[in-house]
Order: C-alpha cells, then sequence, then structure tokens
C-alpha cells in the first residue's frame, strides 16, 4: 500500500520517518524547492522529543539545540508570576523540552529521508478520487501521480483540507506575533530557561537555542494581514516594549531586521473529521492550535507517531478512523486550552488578580499537567 504525504513541514518530514522506520511505503511532495533555511526557534516538548528518540535523531537535536531547565513566567520587568525547574520532568522522561532553530530541525528530519522518497517543488493542486479506490494527485506543474492513501500535512491553510472539508474555518485569535533570533551572548541565568514576560496587553519570550543565538517572540493585538517596514520594525518594536526589562530590548537591537517574521496567530476551528475515505489531514491541517502551549509542532509529530504505529497493527481496518479516535481528545484540549491561554495573556482588566491565581497554583499541580500532556502511549 502507498502512502503520499503532502507537506514536508514537521508534520510531514515525521511521518516519513516513522514510515521509514515501519517500512511503510511513502513517498513525500513539498511545493517549495529547498527545504526551509530561514525562519526562528522553536521548543520540542518532550512528547516530541519520545518521538524523535523513537527515529534515533534525538542525540542531533540535543546537539544543535538547548535544553529548558526552567520555565518562567513573569511580569514585564521579569518579577516571577511563576517559575518552575523541570527536574522532575527530566528524571520522568530523561529530558526536558529543547529550544532549537526551525531551520535546524528541518535539515535534521530532511537529512534521514532517502532522496528518491522526497519530492521538492512539487505544489499539491487537487485530487481526484478513483472508481478503484485509489487517489490521482494534481501538481501545480501538471504533473500526476497515483496514490492508494493521501496525506495532508500541508499546514495550517492546507489545500487538501480545502478540497476535503471546503467549510472549514481558520480563526483570528486578534493577536500578531514577530519572531526573531538575536546573535548575543546572553547572561547566565537565562541560558537554560524559557521565559515569557506579560505585560499591558503584550507578551514576550525569549530562549536560548545555540551558542550566542537567542530566539524570541513579541506578541500584540493588532488588525490581521497588516505589514511593517524592514528599516521600522525594531524602532517600533522597541518603543512598544519600552517598559520591558531591559533584556527584551537589547534582543530587539541584535535581531537582524530583514530577519524578523510576523504571523497573525490564528488557529482552525475544529473539525468533526478528519479523514474521507482514503485521505487523511495530520497536524496544522487537521486541527491547527495558536502557539500559546508551544505545542503544535509536537502534535504534528505526535501524529506522526501514533499513525505509524495504527497502520503497522491494523493494516486491514479503517485506519484512519481509528487514528482519529486515538487523537482527537487530546487534540482539542490543546487547541482550547492554548486559545484560552492567549486571550488570558492579553487581558485588559483584572491582570492582578489573573496573576495573583497563577502565582498561588501549586508547581506539583502545573508539573502533574505537564506530565499527562507529554506521555505518549503504546498503541495496541
Ligand atoms: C509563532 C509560532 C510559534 C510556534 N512555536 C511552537 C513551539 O515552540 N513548539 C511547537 O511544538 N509548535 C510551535 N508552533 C506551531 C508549529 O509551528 C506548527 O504546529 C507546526 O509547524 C505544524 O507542522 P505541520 O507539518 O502540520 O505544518 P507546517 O509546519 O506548516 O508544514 C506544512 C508544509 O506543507 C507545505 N505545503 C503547503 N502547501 C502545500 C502544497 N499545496 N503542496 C505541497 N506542499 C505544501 C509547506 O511548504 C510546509 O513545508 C508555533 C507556531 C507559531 C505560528
Amino acid at each position: 500500500m502507498k502512502y503520499s504525504i503532502i507537506g514536508a513541514g514537521i508534520g510531514g518530514l515525521t511521518t516519513a520517518l516513522v514510515f521509514e522506520k515501519a517500512g511503510i511505503e511513502y513517498q513525500v511532495f513539498e511545493k517549495i524547492q529547498s527545504i526551509a533555511t530561514v525562519g526562528a526557534g522553536i521548543w520540542l516538548a518532550p512528547n516530541a522529543l519520545q518521538v524523535l528518540e523513537h527515529i534515533n535523531v534525538l542525540d542531533e537535536i540535543q546537539q544543535k539545540g538547548n535544553s529548558i531547565d526552567r520555565i518562567t513566567l513573569g511580569k514585564a520587568d521579569l518579577s516571577t508570576i511563576s517559575d518552575n525547574n523541570q527536574n522532575t520532568i527530566k528524571q520522568m522522561f530523561g529530558y526536558s523540552t529543547i529550544a532549537i532553530h526551525r531551520a535546524e530541525l528541518h535539515s535534521i528530519l530532511y537529512s534521514k529521508i532517502p532522496k528518491e522518497k522526497i519530492h521538492l517543488g512539487k505544489g499539491f493542486n487537487h485530487f481526484e478520487e478513483l472508481s478503484n479506490g485509489s487517489i490521482k494527485i494534481f501538481f501545480d506543474d501538471n504533473s500526476e501521480y497515483e496514490t492508494d492513501f493521501l496525506i495532508g500535512a500541508d499546514g495550517i491553510h492546507s489545500k487538501v483540507r480545502k478540497q476535503l472539508f471546503p467549510e472549514s474555518q481558520t480563526r483570528y485569535s486578534g493577536q500578531t506575533c514577530w519572531r526573531g533570533v538575536a546573535n548575543i551572548k546572553i547572561d547566565k541565568e537565562f541560558q537554560n530557561r524559557g521565559v515569557e514576560l506579560w505585560g499591558n496587553q503584550i507578551r514576550f519570550g525569549l530562549s536560548r537555542i545555540a551558542e550566542n543565538k537567542i530566539y524570541w517572540f513579541a506578541v500584540a493585538l493588532d488588525a490581521p494581514n497588516q505589514d511593517d517596514k524592514v528599516d521600522l520594525i525594531q524602532q517600533k518594536l522597541f518603543k512598544m516594549f519600552s517598559s520591558f526589562h531591559p533584556i527584551v530590548n537589547k534582543l530587539i537591537l541584535s535581531t537582524s531586521p530583514d530577519t524578523i517574521i510576523r504571523n497573525d496567530i490564528i488557529d482552525l476551528e475544529p473539525l468533526s473529521k478528519w479523514y474521507k475515505n482514503n485521505i487523511c489531514l495530520i497536524g496544522d491541517a487537521a486541527h491547527g492550535a495558536t502557539p500559546n502551549l508551544g505545542q503544535g509542532g509536537a502534535q504534528a509529530i505526535e501524529d506522526a507517531y501514533y499513525l505509524s504505529e495504527i497502520i503497522k497493527r491494523q493494516p486491514k481496518e479503517n485506519i484512519f478512523e481509528i487514528f482519529q479516535q486515538k487523537r482527537i481528545k487530546k487534540v482539542n484540549s490543546i487547541v482550547k486550552q492554548s486559545w484560552i491561554t492567549g486571550k488570558m495573556a492579553h487581558w485588559k482588566y483584572g491582570r492582578g488578580i489573573r496573576n495573583f491565581i497563577l502565582k498561588q497554583m501549586p508547581n506539583k499541580l502545573l508539573e502533574k499537567k505537564m506530565i499527562e500532556l507529554y506521555k505518549i502511549e503504546k498503541v495496541q
């Protein structure tokens, strides 16, 4: 049985590697001409790392990335709202979250896929279901390919999804995000620490991703689909975050302005079904979440793992139905919690009460929630 994966993002690349390991026949089709060398950082939580360990890329990811041993939520001036060391998580899983440059992650995953199984510059255009149950894929370059199963791993704006479920809708959170990587040495106290600072309806996060490379993100309320002029972006962010701890503006000013990325924060209105016949969506295409829990990529990676395990064990059953049943509860809860967290972070009123409640939350409770989130179950 032949699987065709549309999209070589985090989900598509991981699917290729879990399929490779499981001996499942596959081909990957990606619209861009070369695997991304741009982008900012990404946090890989222990649930993602367990899958990456399963496909033997964990060591390389640990070498190229940076371990986050402490996670701090603070006010604009860095005074603490909550502060969690990750010792228990490390003891339980063998590692805590790793922060890494996205380009590094993509290139590690890409390098492990046999080149005859991945096709770049192949934009999916549409599919046609044939009477024998197989699927014909049509690409933007007018080429075609016939397959038994089609997996849409083509991200939150998925074309596969738009054809499969034309009524599906993305939702704008009202927040926009700038991301960058500053090339500076950072004080020791920030070296293995993930920090997010909540100010007056704006927030800023940072973590070291490699030697002298600090990933940061800044979030503010704005209308959707806005652009910034490259020569004005640093000034704009500098002004916006002038009341924050000095580390914030130091990072903004140490980032090359033409590498600062702006994205509106959106998610996907939950779908009741991710599949139809022999076609299934995974990752952001199926359940795009806002990034507030740092779990979108991890969930795409989990999807890849569970899908391969189910195919390995139940090749004659309705694989995609079993896959969705296995995944939907956890994923929908993450989408919801992430949306709520984003809204809370930008409250106009009640910030004092919010911070007080968060401060009182016992670390043990937060730890318990994290452990639950990071668990990967064996497929029966
Ligand atoms: C600001 C921000 C910060 C985030 N931080 C984190 C984090 O710290 N940790 C985390 O786990 N997640 C994070 N996420 C979420 C994470 O980036 C996504 O959940 C993840 O990238 C989803 O992977 P994917 O493979 O499903 O989709 P994508 O990564 O979007 O990949 C889709 C791929 O499909 C390709 N494609 C698209 N259309 C076509 C087509 N027609 N034909 C062929 N190929 C196509 C694209 O070029 C791309 O390569 C963040 C997201 C944002 C916006």
